[in-house]
């Protein structure tokens, strides 16, 4: 059940006191429930015929023997384009709903920040290449206890929307400060930036700062909240600040609480 308190007032600024609405919320929470079965179901099933079509299309596209016209060449790499999203978008949504329901669970083991900055900086270089900008961070150990693979997945989810609203020949940095019961990342750039007016509600699901931004940068309007919910099961925070047309930065902790005293005093 969902309890709402309304205070009752007097008329004159003063509080006669409260009415209570209690509402019986098992409906919703199960019509909820159904609907996020039924987009996980649809997206599982559209993954395969997507993955195939891609496939497809990839190989007559690029295949020296398919005599294509170089009109028919162009149309075929807007299919080729347009189905690599979709295929992205189905995996963006599958990958959310099982961490959402928890059919992924994190598996948190001791790990460097350093090298899962390092590795991230090095997926992420043929992009920043392409959009001529510069990745930096510094070399550093920090141990730290979580699930490697997903705290890789949150740094290039962060570091690829770096790139993306970044101008060429700008630079994105990457840091990690220790602190005392926390580990804090910074994903930094000097890009577009945020409005302040949708910075709050930027981690939700499709939020955007231009309607044209998943068609013309490729997004799929997932990759923050898939980066809030990895960071909320390690028992993080997630954040940004951002000035319009300055740059972002987004921001990350990771307790220290699930490392050995001894891992911790090596710290
Ligand atoms: P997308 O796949 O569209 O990038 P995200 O959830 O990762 O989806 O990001 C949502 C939106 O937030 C982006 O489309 C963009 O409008 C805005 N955004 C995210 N990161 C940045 C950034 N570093 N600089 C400017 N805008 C950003």
């Amino acid at each position: 059940v969902n309890v709402t308190h309304i205070p009752d007032l007097d008329g004159e600024g003063g509080v006669k006191g409260f009415i209570s609405l209690i509402s019986d919320i098992s409906n919703r929470k199960a019509t909820e429930k159904m609907k996020d079965e039924f987009v996980s179901v649809v997206s599982h099933e559209l993954r395969t015929p997507l993955t195939s079509i891609y496939g497809a299309l990839k190989l007559l596209v690029t295949s020296p023997q398919s005599g294509l016209s170089e009109e028919d060449r162009e149309m075929l790499n807007i299919a080729v384009t347009n189905t690599d999203r979709l295929v992205r978008l189905v995996n963006d949504v599958l990958d959310l709903e099982r961490i959402e329901s928890g059919k992924i669970q994190m598996v948190k083991q001791p790990c460097d920040a350093g090298n899962l900055i390092q590795e991230a900086i090095e997926v992420m270089q043929p992009m920043a290449k392409a959009g001529n900008i510069t990745l930096i961070a510094e070399p550093i150990s920090i141990i730290i206890n979580a699930d490697g693979d997903h705290i890789h997945q949150t740094l290039t989810n962060l570091l690829s929307n770096a790139i993306k609203f970044s101008p060429p020949h700008s630079s994105v940095w990457v840091t990690v400060d220790n602190l005392e019961d926390e580990v804090l990342f910074k994903v930094i750039d000097t890009g577009r930036g945020i409005p302040a007016d949708i910075l709050g509600s930027i981690f939700e699901r499709f939020k955007q700062v231009d309607a044209s931004d998943s068609r013309d940068k490729g997004g799929t309007g997932l990759g923050l909240p898939i980066c809030y919910k990895i960071i909320e099961e390690h028992g993080g925070r997630i954040w940004a600040d951002s000035e319009f047309g300055k740059g972002s930065t987004f921001y990350f902790t990771l307790p220290k609480s699930g490392l050995s005293s001894s891992e911790k005093l090596s710290l």
